[in-house]
């Protein structure tokens, strides 16, 4: 192993520095270079980026059987080593040969100046007896080790058995890159881990959590990880670190909790029957159906939390069609009744007007306040949207500003510098995942005193990731859809099944005859769009989905040979020269078009201008027009299960049935043709929640979901190891409780705060 450059004492400023010393450095500009491309650039950098896996340890090979591209050690004698400058490329080289007595193996080293090459020359002493280790490949005809690793018997060992021992340890095989080959990691780690004590490593998690849960503190587990003497050592390590993501997170999440439980918010209670006027008791009386069961527990719940002066933060997880809508609205009429305004963030353009639009048709003359006709009592909804006219524009910010709109519909354009309002007391996230805690947090500041929160999500998450993504919220379940809904039916159509697609077109005049309306949603907007990932609409409007890993479906690369995806702009052209669909009114909705189109693409669909709507994803979320009655997906097995369940709940939400078609060429028993099988089996979203989960055996739901977390989360995945989560939960909170100012926990204050800036930092990159 080559000579650890001392630290000099230049750093010596506390102990805490030594792991934000830059690489450059410790190591030279020449060894950190690569490692910064790899996004390393302090020691803790270093240290955190831990060995993906291990290189099978111990396996002594045979020097008559050393196969190209393998990763062996052999016990050999070193026979010659000369250090040569070499002419045609500049620099120097170092070749030794050692011998078993029968077979030669060379081994090569590359370096600028010979220098460097001379302390390896002088180690190489042939007659010396030692293990080397790397990757074998060939040079003219002749098998060799570049920069192998060694140890020679009598210097780095004493004799051959503790030799043996240390050449036996697990080889740790790092995420690497051309110019950061594994072995140069593995040696910057140990040049860099060497001098290090316990001292130098300060442990985010405190010691009585250490012993109460028998884990190693952080310097030995990162001795553990990157250095183990077997399988079982780094295992060990990796268990602690794991532990640690999980502690970090819900300390920050405990905090969070804590310091929210703190702020002051305005009490808005349900005004009693004494009380005088209530939209709240006008609204019900006019409401056509009657709550359900689930839908009246929910609202007690809320009209509880937003009497108290504390700000209310919920999460309500609803099965797609349950009726979130009512029960936030019927939230936001209490806050209205005691003299505040509400707010209703949608994720997108088209979600936002659809609700400006529900709102106003569900209040009736209750939303016409100072209209003529208007009740005397009643509010107004004002929609602010970014493509909306300056004039309306102007006359909703008015509106909000001076309190006459007491409930306030908007993207995340709410969120603003120019939008006022006069007493925000509620604020209602739609479809939640597509909002992250900072959004909510810039929301939440533009009161004086903290409004109450109530998010909304009809993606089912699992409990350890909504521990996890939404620790900071309280949770409430609708499972029940109301009474009446005549449900829906899910068919898989093989596309190359000719008579199958004929029907499916069929199928859609039928219900277009009838009066109702259709969905046609496609992968891609153009042919010629590259994408060809369905995973998201690409719209302007649009913030990341934080829950991107639980919907959308990883790539399945390589399939270059599959037919080329069906596009929205090509399939509404052979749907309009379709014989079947002669004289039906067909429509385009998508990501590429302006806000307005869309909206008026929507308005049209929704008032019955068009009967059928071919789309991207765009109405994925929300879009509610219960006359929809048909949705057939092309290529449906390019989407994710939670993805395609929230698309059908598009269709039957009135009193007709529904129907959804599945048009994949996907082979039955194929993973994408299971997991067409199980949607059209079940519309349990929970249940499906769950399948979607175990289909992604590698259950890394948060690597792509959270990316902003992917920098903190390394070994912990979320559904695999939600024991370690629940126990991680209780320490932070039993830490955060005894200490909310963590002033006896410095370093887990500090994880805390780089994790938050890490969160910020991507979140940044993503706006
Ligand atoms: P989601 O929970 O998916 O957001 P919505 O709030 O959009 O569902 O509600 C779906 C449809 O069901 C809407 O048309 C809504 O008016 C209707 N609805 C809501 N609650 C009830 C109920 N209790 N009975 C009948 N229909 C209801
Ligand atoms: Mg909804």
């Amino acid at each position: 192993m080559s000579a650890a450059p001392t630290p000099g004492e230049a750093w010596g400023e506390g102990p805490a520095d030594r792991l934000h010393e830059p690489l450059a450095t410790v190591l030279g500009a020449r060894t950190a270079g690569p490692l910064a491309k790899l996004g390393l650039r302090t020691t803790g950098d270093l240290l955190r980026h831990y060995p993906r896996r291990y290189g099978e340890p111990g396996r002594m090979t045979d020097m008559s059987e050393l196969a190209v591209g393998e990763h062996v050690t052999v016990v050999a004698r070193v026979a010659t080593a000369t250090v040569r400058q070499m002419r045609s490329r500049g620099g120097a080289m170092l070749q030794a040969v050692v011998t078993d007595g029968t077979h030669r193996l060379a081994l090569t080293f590359f370096a600028k100046r010979p220098g460097v090459l001379r302390v390896h020359e002088d180690r190489l002493r042939p007659g010396r007896t030692g293990f080397f280790t790397g990757i074998v490949s060939e040079y003219r005809g002749e098998r060799q080790l570049t920069h192998p690793d060694y140890l020679l018997v009598g210097v780095d060992a004493d004799d051959e058995s503790s030799a043996l021992a240390e050449a036996g340890r697990p080889v740790p095989i790092y995420p690497a890159s051309a110019s950061a080959p594994t072995w140069r990691v593995e040696r910057a780690v140990r040049t860099v881990l060497g001098p290090l004590t316990p001292a130098d490593v300060p442990d985010p998690v405190p010691d009585d959590v250490l012993l109460a849960r028998g884990l190693v503190g952080l310097h030995q587990a990162f001795l553990d990880v990157h250095e183990p003497a077997d399988a079982a050592q780094a295992e060990r390590g990796r268990d602690r670190l794991r532990y640690e993501e999980a502690f970090v997170l819900q300390a920050a999440l405990a905090r969070r909790r804590s310091q929210v439980a703190h702020l002051e918010a305005v009490p808005r209670p349900l005004r009693g029957p004494g009380d005088g006027a209530s939209i709240l008791a006008d609204f019900d009386a006019a409401l056509p159906f009657s709550l359900t069961e689930g839908q009246r527990a929910v609202n007690e719940e809320l009209a509880r939390e937003l009497a108290l002066p504390r700000p209310m933060q919920r999460l309500l997880q609803g099965e797609v069609g349950s009726g979130k809508t009512v029960v936030a609205l019927r939230a936001m009429l209490q806050v209205v009744d005691a003299g505040g305004q509400a707010a209703l963030l949608a994720p997108t353009e088209v979600l936002a007007a659809q609700h400006a639009r529900t709102l106003a048709a569900l209040l009736g003359d209750l939303a016409e306040h100072g209209l003529l006709g208007g009740r005397e009592h009643g509010t107004r909804v004002a929609l602010l949207t970014g493509s909306q006219s300056t004039a309306a524009r102007r006359k909703n910010l008015l509106d909000a500003a001076s309190g006459a709109a007491g409930i306030v519909v908007g993207t995340h354009a709410l969120l603003g510098d120019t939008v006022q309002f006069a007493d925000l007391g509620l604020v209602v996230v739609d479809e939640q995942h597509r909002f992250g805690v900072e959004q909510r947090d810039a929301l939440r500041a533009k009161a004086e005193r903290v409004p109450h929160l109530l998010v909304m999500t009809a993606t089912p998450i699992p409990r350890t990731v909504a521990m996890t993504v939404f620790g900071d919220l309280e949770t409430s379940t609708l499972r029940e859809v109301p009474a009446g809904r005549a449900g829906i039916t899910t068919h898989v159509v093989p596309a190359d099944n000719a008579a199958w697609m004929a029907r499916t077109w069929s199928r859609v005049r039928e219900e277009v005859d009838a009066g109702r309306r259709a969905y046609v949603v496609c992968p891609r907007i153009t042919p010629d769009d590259p994408s060809g990932a369905p995973s998201r609409p690409q719209q302007e409007d649009d913030v990341p989905d934080l829950l991107d890993g639980l919907t959308a479906l990883d790539e399945e690369a390589g399939d270059d040979a599959r037919a080329p995806l069906r596009a929205v702009l090509e399939v509404v052209d052979a749907l309009r020269a379709e014989p079947a669909l002669a004289g039906v009114r067909t429509g385009v909705l998508h990501g590429q078009m302006t806000p307005a189109d869309k909206e008026s693409a929507m308005a049209a669909f929704t008032a019955g201008d068009l009967d059928v709507l071919v789309s991207t994803t765009v109405i994925e979320v929300g879009v509610d027009v219960p006359s929809a009655t048909v949705m057939v997906i092309l290529d449906a097995d390019r989407f994710g299960i939670s993805q395609l369940h929230q698309l059908r709940g598009r269709v039957g939400r009135g009193s007709d049935p529904g129907l959804c078609l599945l048009v994949s060429r996907a082979a039955p028993g194929s993973p994408a043709g299971e997991r067409l099988a199980t949607l059209a089996a079940t519309t349990d979203g929970f249940e499906l929640a769950a399948a979607d989960l175990e289909m992604r055996s590698e259950g890394d739901v948060l690597g792509a979901a959270q990316s902003g977390r992917s920098s903190s989360l390394r070994l912990l995945r979320v559904v695999k190891d939600a024991d370690v989560i629940a126990v991680a939960r209780e320490d932070a909170a039993r830490v955060v409780a005894a200490d909310p100012g963590l002033d006896g926990a410095p370093a887990l204050r500090e994880a805390i705060a780089e994790r938050l800036d890490g969160e910020r930092e991507e979140f940044l990159d993503r706006t």
